[in-house]
This record gives structure tokens, C-alpha cells and sequence, in this order.
């Protein structure tokens, strides 16, 4: 029961990986470690570049009178 250790444990409840199916750790959760976090966040930096953030211009308010 090393507390130095606590962050490599798995995660409480049992959770699996997304990316592998292996238990999560807590350090890297929802991912049990650094190669499958980083997996997933360049899964999610190529789903932002595919989707251009393109806000609507219905919603800009900036054209509403000020005073
Ligand atoms: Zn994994």
C-alpha cells in the first residue's frame, strides 16, 4: 500500500481502457497508459482538423444595436 505507487493502480470501479480494453489506471485513466492516451488524443486532434470550426453567423449578436 505505497501511495507513491497509487496513480498506477487500476481505477475504481474496474474501468477498460477505450482504446485497448486493458483496466485503466488511475494515473492515465480512462486509459491505462501514456501510448493509448496518446492515441486517443491524436485520434481526437485529426477529428478537429476534419471539422472545420466554422461558427454560425446567425448567432454572432455583434451586429445587435449598442448603445
Ligand atoms: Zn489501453
Amino acid at each position: 500500500m505505497d501511495p507513491v505507487n497509487d496513480n498506477d493502480r487500476p481505477v475504481d470501479p474496474p474501468k477498460a481502457c477505450s482504446i485497448c480494453g486493458k483496466p485503466a489506471t488511475v494515473r492515465y485513466k480512462p486509459f491505462c497508459s501514456k501510448r493509448c492516451a496518446d492515441v486517443d488524443l491524436n485520434r481526437w486532434l485529426k477529428g478537429t482538423y476534419a471539422i472545420p470550426a466554422v461558427e454560425d453567423p446567425d448567432e454572432d449578436v455583434s451586429d445587435l444595436p449598442r448603445d
